[in-house]
Formats: C-alpha cells, sequence, structure tokens
C-alpha cells in the first residue's frame, strides 16, 4: 500500500487535510503546536487503499526540538512514497524554508497550496504554474477547510508515485561549499548510514546534533568528524552560507512567481489585535473572556440542562433496582448496583452537560485563534518568570486534560523549558476534576459557581507559575530559548470540528468512567462491604479502617474523615473516581439521599474549599505520571511528580483552612 506523508508549517491546515482525506478526526486548532505526535489514517481512491501519516508542523527540518525530529526522521527512515508539503498561500515565503529542505533531501514532494481562499482575500496574486516550475515539484491549490481541491491532490499524487523523477531541481550553496559537500559525500559513499550522503553532508556543516550522534554508529565517522574540524573558522563562514543559500533561492522563485500587495491594509485581524493583544488590556480581556465561559458554562449547561440529567439517572437508578428487587437477585448485587454503580459511576455522569458546555466554548476560543492570542499576552509574563512562551499553550491544552498538555510540551525546543512546562501542567485543572468542583459548588456555592470555577482555575495557573519560576531558579538554571508567537488569523470557528472536538472530550469521559472507574468503584466497593457482618460503607468495613487509618493526614486541612481520605487516593488512578467514590461511600440511589446533600452533612464551605484546592493541586492521575515517564524517560521524574504535587496541595489547603479558621468562616 502506497503511504503519503503530510508535511508542513504549524496551522498551515495539515491536520485539516489529514482529516478530510481519511474522514477521521484529529484535533484541529488555530494555533501551532497542536499535533505533536504523528497520526496515520487510510483512504480509499478508485478502488485502492492509501496511507496517510499526519506529521508534527515544523518549519525546518532541523534538528531544534523534538517535533521536528519526529517529522524527519519519517520523512526518511519511515520511506513515503510521496510527501505532500501543505504550503499556507498566504504565507508563502516563510513556508518554502520547509520546502527547500525537503527538496535538499531529495524527497518526492508535491506541494498542496492551502489557504486559498485567504490569499485570495489578501490581493495575494500567485502564478502556480511558474513557481511549480522553479521548485520542480506539482502544486495543486487547495482550500481543505471546505474540501475543495482535494480531488485534484490525491489524482495528482497518484500519478506522481509512478514518475520516478524526484524534484528535478539541483541545489547550490556556491563553489566552496558544494565541493566540501562532495568530499564529505565521497568519504560517506559506501557507509550504512540510512540517510541520503548528501543531505548528510549538509547537516553536517550546519552543524546538526542530531546527526553528529548518529555518526557514532558508522565507521566512518572518526574521519568525518576529522575532516570537518579541519574547516576551523570556516565551518560557521559555510553553515551561514547554506541558511542564505536557501533564502536566496527563495527569493528567486518568489520574484516572478508571487504578488503580494505591498501596502497591506489594516485587516481586521489587526485592528481586532490591537485591543485584544493590548500591552495593558490584554490580561485583563483574557481573564474575562475566561469568567464568561465559566458563567455561561453554569448558565446554560447546569441550569438548562443539568437537572434533567441529575433526575434521568435518579430516576434510571431507582428503576434498575426496583427492577432488580422484584426479579429476586441476590442483596449483594442490588446493594453493588445502587450504591457502587449508581452512587459512584452514575453521580459522575450528572456533570457530563456541564462539562460539554465547557468544552463548546473552549473549542471556540481555540478555533477561532483567541487562545493562541491568550499565549501570546502571557508571552511577557512568561518571559518575566524566566519561563518560555510556548509553556502558556501546553497549560491550555492541559486544561482538557493534562496528558496531550505534557506532550505539547514537545515543542519546547530546549530541555530545560521543556522540563519546566511538564513539571507544571498537571496545576492545569483538566476535565476529570470538573465534577469534583461542580458537586461541591452545588452544594456549597450553587450562585457562584462562576467564580468559585474561574479562581480555582486561575489559582492553578498561578500555582503552576510559581513553581515554574522556581524550578527555573533551582532545578533547571540556564538561559530560556528565544520565542516569537506567530498568530493566527482570526478564522470562524467550524462547527462541525468544535462539536467533533467537544464529543470526543465526552467520548473519553464516558469511556473512561466506563472501564477505569467503574474498576476502582467496583474494589473499593468490595473493600467497603467487607468483612461480612459489618455495617457495610461503615467505619468498621476494610475500606472504612484504610481510610481511618490515614485520615489523620488531612485532620490540619480540615477534611480529615475517612470517605475524603479514600476518594483521594482513588483519584490518583482517575480524578472522576473521587466524585464516584463520595457518591458511593455517601450516597447510593436506595436511601434516595443525594450526593449533594449528604456532603452539606460533613463538610463546610470552608472545607470544601480546602478539598477542592487540595484535588485541584495534588498527585496527578495515573495516565499522567506514566506520560511523565515515558516521556522524560525517567523513574525518577514519575516519582517526584506524584510526590511534590501532594506536597505542594497539602500545604495549600491546609494553610487555607487553619487561616479560613482563624479568620472565623
Ligand atoms: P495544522 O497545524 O497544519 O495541522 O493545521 P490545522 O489543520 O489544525 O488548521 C489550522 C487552522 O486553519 C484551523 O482553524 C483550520 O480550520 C484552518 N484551515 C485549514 N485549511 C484551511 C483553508 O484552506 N482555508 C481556511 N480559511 N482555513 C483553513
Ligand atoms: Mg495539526
Amino acid at each position: 500500500m502506497h503511504t503519503i506523508a503530510l508535511v508542513g508549517n504549524p496551522n498551515s491546515g495539515k491536520t485539516t487535510l489529514f482529516n478530510a482525506l481519511t474522514g477521521s478526526n484529529q484535533h484541529v486548532g488555530n494555533w501551532p503546536g497542536v499535533t505533536v505526535e504523528k497520526k496515520e489514517g487510510k483512504f480509499k481512491w478508485k478502488g485502492n487503499q492509501y496511507n496517510v501519516v499526519d506529521l508534527p508542523g515544523t518549519y525546518s527540518l532541523g534538528a531544534y526540538s523534538e517535533d521536528e525530529v519526529v517529522a524527519r526522521d519519517y520523512i526518511i527512515k519511515g520511506n513515503p512514497d510521496l510527501v505532500i508539503n501543505v504550503v499556507d498561500a498566504t504565507n508563502i515565503e516563510r513556508n518554502l524554508y520547509l520546502t527547500t529542505q525537503l527538496i535538499e533531501m531529495g524527497t518526492k514532494v508535491i506541494i498542496a497550496l492551502n489557504m486559498m481562499d485567504e490569499a485570495k482575500q489578501k490581493n495575494i496574486d500567485i502564478d502556480i504554474d511558474r513557481l511549480s516550475k522553479k521548485l520542480g515539484a506539482p502544486i495543486i491549490p487547495t482550500i481543505a477547510s471546505k474540501n475543495k481541491g482535494l480531488d485534484n491532490l490525491i489524482e495528482e499524487s497518484i500519478n506522481y508515485f509512478s514518475k520516478d523523477n524526484n524534484s528535478n531541481i539541483s541545489f547550490s550553496y556556491g563553489e566552496n561549499v558544494d565541493e566540501e559537500i562532495k568530499s564529505i559525500e565521497s568519504i560517506l559513499a559506501n557507509s550504512t548510514l540510512e540517510y541520503p550522503t548528501r543531505w548528510v553532508a549538509i547537516k553536517l556543516l550546519e552543524g546538526d546534533q542530531d546527526i553528529y550522534n548518529q555518526l557514532g554508529k558508522i565507521k566512518e565517522s572518526s574521519q568525518i568528524i576529522e575532516r570537518i574540524s579541519s574547516l576551523g573558522e570556516k565551518a560557521e563562514e559555510y553553515e551561514l552560507e547554506i541558511v542564505d543559500r536557501r533564502y536566496a533561492f527563495i527569493n528567486n522563485v518568489l520574484k516572478d512567481s508571487v504578488k503580494q500587495p505591498t501596502e497591506t491594509a489594516e485587516t481586521i485581524t489587526d485592528k481586532i489585535d490591537k485591543i485584544i493583544t493590548h500591552k495593558y488590556l490584554g490580561l485583563p480581556i483574557f481573564a474575562i473572556i475566561m469568567f464568561a465561559v465559566f458563567q455561561l458554562t453554569f448558565a446554560i449547561g447546569g441550569d438548562i440542562f443539568g437537572g434533567y440529567v441529575a433526575t434521568f439517572v435518579e430516576y434510571a437508578g431507582e428503576l434498575v433496582v426496583g427492577f432488580l428487587n422484584n426479579i429476586g437477585v441476590s442483596e449483594w448485587l442490588v446493594s453493588f448496583i445502587s450504591e457502587g454503580l449508581f452512587g459512584g459511576v452514575a453521580t459522575v455522569f450528572e456533570f457530563i452537560p456541564l462539562i460539554m458546555v465547557l468544552y463548546f466554548f473552549l473549542g471556540i476560543l481555540e478555533d477561532t485563534g483567541y487562545m493562541a492570542r491568550a499565549a501570546y499576552i502571557m508571552d511577557n509574563l512568561m518571559r518575566a518568570l524566566g519561563l518560555h512562551g510556548k509553556t502558556f499553550i501546553s497549560m491550555i491544552v492541559g486544561f482538557g486534560c493534562n496528558v496531550p498538555g505534557i506532550m505539547a510540551t514537545r515543542t519546547l525546543d530546549n530541555k530545560k523549558d521543556r522540563m519546566i512546562a511538564l513539571l507544571i501542567n498537571p496545576f492545569m485543572s483538566c476535565g476529570a476534576r470538573l465534577p469534583i468542583y461542580l458537586v461541591f459548588i452545588a452544594a456549597f456555592f450553587p450562585d457562584h459557581g462562576g467564580i468559585v470555577l474561574f479562581s480555582l482555575y486561575t489559582l492553578g495557573i498561578v500555582v503552576a507559575l510559581v513553581l515554574g519560576k522556581i524550578f527555573s531558579k533551582t532545578l533547571f538554571k540556564g538561559e530560556s530559548s528565544h520565542f516569537i508567537m506567530e498568530l493566527p488569523p482570526y478564522r470562524l470557528p467550524i462547527f462541525k470540528y468544535v462539536i467533533r472536538d467537544m464529543w470526543d472530550k465526552v467520548w473519553d469521559f464516558l469511556y473512561r468512567a466506563g472501564t477505569i472507574i467503574f474498576v476502582v468503584v467496583s474494589l473499593l466497593w468490595i473493600l467497603s462491604v467487607l468483612p461480612l457482618g459489618v455495617e457495610p460503607y461503615s467505619q468498621e468495613s476494610i475500606l472504612g479502617r484504610i481510610g481511618t487509618f490515614l485520615s489523620p493526614i488531612f485532620i490540619p486541612a480540615g477534611f480529615g474523615t475517612w470517605q475524603a481520605t479514600v476518594s483521594l487516593f482513588a483519584g490518583i488512578a482517575a480524578k472522576e473516581a473521587v466524585v464516584a467514590i463520595l457518591g458511593m461511600v455517601y450516597a447510593g440511589v436506595s436511601e434516595g439521599s443525594q450526593l449533594v446533600s449528604a456532603l452539606q452533612n460533613v463538610f463546610t464551605p470552608l472545607t470544601a474549599i480546602s478539598f477542592m484546592v487540595m484535588t485541584l493541586l495534588y498527585t496527578p492521575c495515573a495516565a499522567v505520571i506514566g506520560t511523565v515517564k515515558k516521556e522524560t524517560n525517567s523513574t525518577k521524574w514519575a516519582i517526584f511528580m506524584a510526590i511534590y504535587p501532594f506536597v505542594i496541595g497539602w500545604i495549600a489547603s491546609v494553610l487555607i483552612y487553619q487561616i479560613g479558621s482563624l479568620l472565623g468562616f
């Protein structure tokens, strides 16, 4: 089966194209750094199947960050039959830098000249035939978001498989460099290296660290290193020459094939940005927008839909339990279903409407391009704290789930920046923590849901930034690398995608409820009814005893009950389990009692806050810890990630409870 790889700058429309081709629904976002792993899919055309691979967006094929290495390794070692280079037509000059590198690699390239609608709007005039001749690659204009030009693109790609000419452009870096490349090539001629020799030679002259490391494997390595170090001062000169020649090539290509209006009028995007990214107004506007989102979430999700779902869940529970009692199922099974499943797992379901609404709004903010502005606004603050601007992008991704948030840190080029971004990500309040806040808000702050949620999310951000600053001063010293955030134009969100992303998150939530949370609740249910003979869910049960043993830890924080304790520890498996376990030990449909009223009896508004802050900050879930281990390749950091947030959460909740008590709350 033939394989096509999609390569292009961030935000050029690769994922949109990938989804349109394969009918899958990978996450599309109007900002850079959304896809950090390659995604594979298939499509059928005229009876044949083809593979498509969506690679992370990169500006170049150097080895500056992990996503660049992922992309170029795939192009070379994955042996795709064809590379479709997605080029943003409104930004040709910058996009072609990557294109020239693909041509250099000798890859078989077709260019999808995307965003033709926007280019037209901006009066950018492109002579496609001429451009194509100069680049030595076919160019197909497309509008991926409207499915335009895709048939052509596929047709042309398939024709291209059988042609054996790669780009027929020969690239010159000037006499001296060309000669040097040739002599390095001749040393490499019989080597076992998997890369094209010419490309390796160029990369070596560019000082590419990754390629240097790969050299270790071959016998010619010492000869090459000798050769390059003999260049002495000329090495730097050559490096600059290579980059210069690439730009010169691009300029030459663009010269008579692309006409851009010189005096670009101020676009709508520029006008909006003047206000939204304003030095002083930007941050307050960001805060107001987020606050409005939380308010709307409660107004729509809570008041309009929420009630129905809760009533439905309760009704369904009574119906099932009534039915089981009628047909005379054994008592323990009825108890498991009414308390374990409906008291626990189903309790979590009641919050789905709110979660849907919240993610709907966050999706719109992301797709319009606002979230990219949020990161831009935060950039100054981040830099003042010694953090890299891209950190905030991974933090916003973490609002959905910390696992992709941590993966998004791959776009950070240097190790120091990346480690800090990774370590502070779990303080971003993920979707799984929402049900906890929502149930406590329902119990204690029903009229102030928006402000409570807003405060919790903000607290998460503040704690993350403070710790980031501390880490950058202690654990990871060294310079932060420079970052210029590129702002995508504002775009109308494509509702299909917003809704699909929202469903993805809800589905993920349901899936976890049906798997991990189900397992956790089942196990803890068994512990809560054993040993036989004791009152189920009482302090004498095994679960009660474990909780009682551990609960003194939380006495200074005001919620040292065995129930709260076991729910927190269960939450380390998955955060939704906190509410599920509270539901199981406090409520259950058979008593007809509701978790909300049960909580009102054991918590106070102050201990509710202290508990919510603990759940915001303490140990992230097992999936996150696993991701940290995978991404850092270190058990040490995984253990650190399990412990230090617990300590931070504990200190914060103790402070809240102790100070609050002193003040008489
Ligand atoms: P990627 O980073 O390259 O994967 O880019 P995405 O596929 O995530 O797209 C970035 C943004 O551009 C999204 O908001 C898309 O909806 C939008 N987009 C993609 N293709 C087009 C296009 O041809 N025209 C316009 N106007 N927008 C597009
Ligand atoms: Mg993408």
